[in-house]
């Protein structure tokens, strides 16, 4: 598989100026201060201090800040990240790079992951959601793997739940009922505890006007207390089909992907691995601009 980097984008200087353009444009704040007004000392590609003086490198406080890899790797990397639905592993990424080490590719798209996530987390779900969990496939830790019963091997489940904006349209003449999906959330579950499912439901829903529909999980109890309505059905074929489409959809569609693209997904990775493959489904329709909103998070998303 090749795929062409975008010749706006072909030297270490060119991303680096892109790179500041985009800083420019978000504002830089010093450190001891609070102050934004600043110099640009292209010497050292720092920003100056108007105030104190203190300096503020390009890297400094965005997510490339202790990374020792060029910018050219680290814009290479994001065109990557965000050139297919599919994605990459860290290996492939190392080899399209032509990169000798493992470990700093490995570092460098788990820390774009972790930017997507906290640019995702800025926003919450409105209006109804579906609401639902999927057990994913991940690799077992060593310790669960010596308590686990013979012949079940290295591998084991992890609970994630998933949320899709998805409102309900109906054709007047038809009377046909569909459903259209908008943004998504998906966050690994440290166990099943109810508490785990509250919270993550609390911190990625706009409280306010909210319906949601989940079957009759008996996790799911409190969430009548926070939304306007719950809506719960017992599981079966037009739960799936209707009800819970969209959250089923993504759920294997998620699962599918990662079996697909990575190898054995420790449970500690498995958020992060998630963080990616949904804001790149909630910017499905942004087309090539994935990548500029990926630089955005670069600067902001520490
Ligand atoms: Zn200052």
């Amino acid at each position: 598989m090749h795929i062409k980097f975008t010749a706006e984008f072909d030297s270490e200087e060119s991303c680096r100026t892109h790179f500041k353009e985009e800083r420019d444009k978000i504002g830089v704040i010093c450190k001891k201060f609070s102050n934004t007004t600043h110099y640009w000392i292209k010497s050292q590609w720092s920003y100056e201090c108007k105030v104190c003086s203190s300096r503020t490198s390009l890297r400094s406080g965005t997510v490339m800040q202790s990374s020792n890899l060029s910018f050219l790797i680290w814009y290479k990397t994001m065109f990557l990240l965000t050139a297919t639905k599919k994605g990459f592993s860290s290996k492939e990424i190392q080899r399209q790079l032509g990169l000798k080490r493992y470990e700093p590719v490995w570092a460098m798209a788990h820390k774009l992951r972790k930017a997507m996530g906290n640019r995702d987390h800025r926003y919450t779900l409105e209006g109804m959601i579906e609401m639902d969990e999927g057990y994913f496939t991940i690799k077992a830790s060593e310790n669960a793997h010596s308590t686990q019963k013979a012949g079940r091997g290295s591998k084991t489940k992890s609970n994630v739940m998933m949320m899709a904006e998805s409102t309900i349209l109906e054709d007047i003449e038809s009377g046909k009922v569909e459903r259209q999906c908008r943004y998504f959330k998906a966050k690994v579950l440290e166990d099943h505890k109810a508490d785990d499912t509250d919270t993550t439901f609390k911190n990625g829903i706009d409280k306010e006007q909210t319906i949601v529909f989940t079957d009759k999980s008996t996790s799911y109890v409190n969430i009548a207390d926070y939304v306007e309505l719950h809506i719960s059905e017992k599981s079966d074929e037009t739960t799936t089909k209707e009800t819970l489409k969209w959250v089923h959809i993504t759920i294997s569609n998620a699962k599918r992907n990662f079996v697909g693209t990575y190898h054995k997904i420790k449970k500690k990775y498995l958020q992060l691995y998630l963080n990616e493959f949904v804001y790149k489904l909630n910017r499905r329709y942004f087309g090539e601009r994935v990548f500029d909103r990926l630089v955005i998070a670069n600067i902001t998303g520490l």
